[in-house]
């Protein structure tokens, strides 16, 4: 029946339908399904042998890999919970979801990350070699950890926490149900087959990885070429070999490819590539231009959170956009766009979106406030952004209602900003934020990392900015950093900017 169908079941189904079809590959190696699925059973009873079972939860630190990958659809049988984490956080962030989600077992990757047997080490964590799984470590945690109810264990798939953009990361419980509905959404509109081959550099620790690709692609039956870290190198090389034929990350991702290419100019071959796609935050009208012209493909583009287990708009294959919209709204959901006054606002003029359907959470663990603020009555997930619907049901979104600047009484968005700043020639890139002064106005800050190569005058920047920005909108302070600030997932962290902000202007 639906209500007993698990994300484990994707796997399952391909490794009976299609067993010596290829899930995986990773470094070389292929892992077909019936292999997959063969180490899933192993590793289901390596967990049942510790004591695991329905309702705990297990932390997975790790990058992407074969055997968390593994771990993860192992736990999802038994009804256990995997949080699965990036190794690539700080000690602190790592101890911060381990006292949030009390695991009654950690385990650390091995073979591919570095990263994750440090932090093992801080742990205790001892090294094991499970069959199926390979080299690991593990740290046996909190054996009184309390497990969770049997109705809730079954519903909620696992634990995925955000990105931790505007605070601490929250920890989404995403339902089996929504994962589902999204794998299927995800696969077909890529009209994705087991021909398919998407690249996978998104960490499965978040939910682009996790949903869109990971679960996207075993939906259909599809294989992931696997890579723990990202590197331009390997992705020119998967496209020149006619292996990848799915292209999918945030864009950041994109933005170094290119940066890549700028430094060592090659001509790019991708004989297969058959689909390019971006989403998790803002895409500039200048980088999907250079994409476009570099793979020969038109940038498709989504927006979605983590608390809707994927995307809610997506552009279609069949109409790809000149603008930087984010496409039409996805099967199943639906959108409101909500004013000041809690009324939907008339189309075309910004507001809250608010979205409803299948993919929304069950709510933030262990946090009652935060889940009473996003899940409103009737079903409403209040996203905490804020957007626009065009005419043709194509959403813009402007920003995030946190980001909104108001300034002596007008809305800011900080997005506008940032693309007039980015078009100086010595700006690399931008971040515009808003600042509490002493008379209870705001005041825009930006911060600027400067071009290689290039040297940046403020003064000069302002008088760029005098004929392109109404006054209101132009930066009090403009502040030079050498690197912006991003999340392990590659989200500018904004959090982080109003603190470096506080401390630069302390009057
Ligand atoms: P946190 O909730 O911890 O502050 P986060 O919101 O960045 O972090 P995610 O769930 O990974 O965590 O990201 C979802 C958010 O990313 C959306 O709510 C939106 O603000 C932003 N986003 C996603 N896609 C797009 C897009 N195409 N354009 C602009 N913003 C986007
Ligand atoms: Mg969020």
């Amino acid at each position: 029946s639906a209500a007993s169908s698990r994300i484990s079941d994707i796997p399952r189904r391909w490794a009976s339908a299609t067993p010596d079809g290829v899930a995986v590959r990773e470094e070389g190696e292929a892992v077909t399904f019936g292999q997959l699925w063969h180490n899933i059973e192993a590793a289901i009873a390596f967990l049942q042998g510790r004591g695991v079972g329905l309702g705990d939860r297990v932390m997975i630190v790790t990058e992407n890999c074969t055997a968390s990958i593994t771990l993860l659809f192992a736990l999802s049988e038994i009804g256990a919970w995997p949080a699965v984490v990036n190794a690539r956080l700080s000690e602190r962030e790592i101890e911060s979801i381990r006292a949030h989600c009390r695991p009654r077992l950690m385990i650390f990757t091995h073979s591919v990350s570095p990263d994750a047997v440090r932090h093992g080490v801080n742990y205790r964590a001892r090294e094991i070699t499970p069959p199926g799984l390979g080299p690991l470590m593990e740290a046996a945690l909190d054996a009184e950890s309390p497990r969770e109810p049997e109705a809730l264990a079954r519903q909620v798939a696992l634990l995925i926490y955000t990105s931790g953009t505007t605070g601490q990361p929250k920890g989404v419980m995403a339902t089996h149900r929504g994962l589902m509905h999204f794998a299927r959404v995800s696969a077909r509109s890529r009209d994705l087959s087991p021909r398919d081959c998407s690249y996978a550099v998104m960490p499965i620790s978040h939910i682009f990885g996790l949903a869109t690709v990971l679960l996207g692609t075993f939906e259909a039956g599809a294989s992931l070429m696997l890579f723990a870290r990202f590197k331009p190198e390997d992705v020119l090389h998967g496209l020149a070999d006619g292996t990848v034929t799915i292209l999918q990350g945030v864009p950041t991702m994109f933005a170094r490819i290119l940066a890549y290419l700028r430094d060592h100019p090659q001509p790019v071959r991708a004989p297969a590539l058959r689909y390019v796609y971006t989403g998790g935050g803002p895409v500039e009208a200048t980088l999907k231009r250079e994409v476009e012209a570099t793979f020969g493909q038109p940038l498709h583009h989504g927006y979605g959170m983590t608390e809707y287990a994927g995307s809610v708009f997506i552009t279609r294959m069949e109409r790809p956009r000149n603008d930087v919209s984010c496409g039409e709204i996805v099967e199943g959901a639906e959108l409101r766009v909500v004013g000041a006054d809690g009324r939907d606002v008339p189309t075309g003029e910004p507001g809250e979106l608010w979205v409803r359907g299948p993919g929304v959470m069950h709510g933030y663990y262990r946090s009652p406030e935060q889940t009473a603020e996003a899940l409103r009555e009737g079903g409403w997930l209040n996203t905490g952004d804020i957007g626009r619907l065009g005419s043709d049901g194509a959403l813009f979104v402007v920003g995030r209602s946190n980001d909104l600047i108001i300034r002596s009484g007008f809305n800011v968005y900080p997005i506008e900003v940032e693309s007039v700043v980015n078009s100086h020639p010595a700006v690399k890139q931008s971040a515009v934020i808003g600042r509490r002064t002493a008379d209870n106005n705001e005041e825009i800050v930006a911060f600027v990392e400067v071009r290689p190569g290039h040297l940046l005058d403020v003064a000069e920047l302002q008088e760029f900015l005098k004929p392109r920005l109404s006054a209101f909108k132009r930066p009090s302070h403009v502040l030079l950093l050498d690197r912006m600030p991003f999340s392990a997932s590659g989200k500018l962290l904004k959090q982080r900017l109003r603190a470096l902000a506080d401390e630069a202007l302390v009057s």
